[in-house]
């Protein structure tokens, strides 16, 4: 009789400086390390979310003590194992993420293969990804640009409203790198996000992420239709169902194993996008190697790739795959890629 057992524990991330967004200052992100264990093999898996989402670590605890391993290892396919999962409870997407990089990365073990090849996904090309610099004091702002200056994308944090464009122009004083930019629900006022929109096009900005609170569809359009470069949803875009809604107003959807529960969904986010002519980043929250791993997996799939989470912490509980200088270096080994510290 084959062995099986589910084991998690929380765990907290932590960062040098405090992570500064529209949605305030962390320094660290309270997550669950899960191992999903058949016989003699282990696989790994991880659920962060940050506070603004509302799965807090409780309750990932609570949604993983409610699940079976054997049965959720019975299943012929891990998209029948997800439809177990959400028989247990709605949402919960991070520890269901948590469960369905584990799932790949145990069964992509079973056959000795990396978990891209388990899906039978193209070849991997080279993925570069941005580095966020997040929001706070401008002297620490400029300090981080110069730290990252060999990689080739800024993904710069703003949302203060008019004045982010002044932050803008200090960053572009000092760097030539890309820029991208997460405005995280932050600016209030169509007009003013029109401006600012515009300058930082002329400053070369390639994208602009979130600009307004979720469901602010009609000024989403507006903007889309007053500006040339992609607008691009994040917290409006957090599962497959949400996509239509999307299709009329946004350039663009960021794709994050937390928000949508895994890979198994990703993927077919991803199909969609591409149907519908949506432009897709690959994003993640504060996270381990494990998670970062996971995204890695398919991160050739996408437009634009943004799985640094790994890179910003101080005590990573694995190593896996990583960013050189903005490259993604994605280790040869079956699963996710990712092993335990
Ligand atoms: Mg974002």
């Amino acid at each position: 009789m084959s062995r099986s057992e589910l084991r998690f524990e929380p765990y907290s991330l932590t960062t040098d400086e405090p992570f500064g967004t529209a949605h305030g200052q962390r320094s660290h992100t309270d997550i669950v390390l899960v191992e999903l264990l058949s016989d003699e093999l282990i696989g790994l898996g991880e659920a962060s979310m940050p506070p603004y989402y509302e799965e807090t670590q409780s309750d990932m605890i609570w949604f993983l003590s409610q699940v079976d391993a054997a049965q959720l290892l019975s299943y012929p396919s891990i998209d029948e194992a997800m439809v177990y999962l959400d028989s247990i409870a709605i949402g919960y997407t991070a520890s269901k993420a948590a469960l369905d990089i584990a799932l790949h990365d145990l069964k992509a073990k079973q056959q000795n293969q990396s978990v891209r090849d388990f899906l039978g996904l193209n070849e991997p090309t080279r993925v570069e990804s941005s580095i966020t610099i997040s929001l706070g004091d401008m002297d620490r702002m400029l300090r981080e640009v110069e730290e990252y200056h060999e990689y080739p994308i800024l993904k710069i944090k703003l949302g203060i409203g008019l004045s982010d464009i002044d932050i803008i122009r200090q960053i572009r004083d000092h760097s030539e790198q890309r820029i991208w930019i997460d405005a995280n629900q932050g600016w209030n006022s169509l007009t003013d996000a029109i401006k600012i929109c515009q300058a930082l096009q002329a400053l070369g900005v390639e994208l602009i992420e979130q600009p307004f609170k979720i469901r602010a569809y009609d000024m989403v359009k507006a903007l889309t239709e007053s500006i040339e470069i992609p607008i691009v949803a994040d917290e409006d875009c957090q599962r497959l169902s949400d996509i239509d809604d999307l299709i009329d107003c946004y350039d663009a959807i960021n794709i994050k194993m937390m928000k949508c529960t895994g890979l198994n969904e990703a993927l077919k986010m991803i199909a969609k996008a591409l149907d519908h002519n949506l432009q897709i980043m690959l994003g993640c929250m504060t996270e381990s190697s494990i998670g970062i791993s996971a995204a890695a997996q398919i991160a050739h799939l996408v437009d634009w790739a943004d799985i640094d989470g790994n890179m910003l912490i101080n005590n990573d509980p694995a190593i896996g795959a990583s960013l050189n200088n903005g490259t993604l270096i994605v280790p040869e080994a079956a699963g996710i890629g990712a092993t335990k510290r």
